[in-house]
């Protein structure tokens, strides 16, 4: 079985979010068209308590987002719900960073109940949660495919998304358009 990750497409990701990545909800429309051919569709959201290490008043490297229960913290509303079979919150300790979607939830038991053998991986941000989430896929012995058409990436450093993408298939996940 197969099943598609949708890694963090949250307004504070988008375009007047707090923690906007350039272009972030042109993934909106990709990611549906994937999720329509998806026989099992998971969405992670960033959701993170107020004093959240990864926030820059606690010494992060973030600015405030994704913060539990606000607006910036939900789905993007172009992401069709209904396409959606489960909805795993991350990111949740105050002192873990939270990148991976496999970090402190349920996903791996997830996909294990469902046999899952490949997952597909999608959202944002490719070069922070979407490469943590498909490396931790490929440690849990999934085939996995990120899908850089529907990723973008903050890119702090230019290149980020480049190196991003040498160590993910490094590491043998498969990158398509
Ligand atoms: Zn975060």
């Amino acid at each position: 079985m197969r099943a598609l990750i949708l890694v963090d497409v949250q307004n504070d990701f988008c375009p007047g979010g707090a923690l906007a990545v350039a272009d972030g909800d042109s993934v909106v429309d990709p990611i549906n068209r994937l999720a329509r051919a998806s026989p099992f569709v998971i969405a992670t959201r960033d959701w993170h308590p107020a004093d959240h290490g990864s926030f820059a008043d606690q010494g992060g490297p973030w600015p405030l987002h994704c913060v539990a229960g606000t607006r910036g913290a939900e789905l993007h509303p172009g992401i069709d719900r209904d396409l959606v079979d489960v909805v795993l919150d991350k990111g949740q300790a105050p002192d873990r960073e939270g990148y991976s979607g496999f970090e402190g939830t349920e996903l791996e038991r997830l996909l294990r109940e469902h046999d899952v053998d490949t997952v597909d991986v999608a959202g944002l941000a490719l070069d922070y949660c979407v490469k943590a989430t498909a490396l931790d896929a490929r440690r849990a012995g999934l085939n996995v495919v990120v899908h850089r058409g529907a990723t973008r990436a903050v890119e702090v450093e230019p290149g980020d998304a480049e190196h991003a993408l040498d160590e993910l298939r490094t590491a043998g996940v498969e990158v398509v358009d």
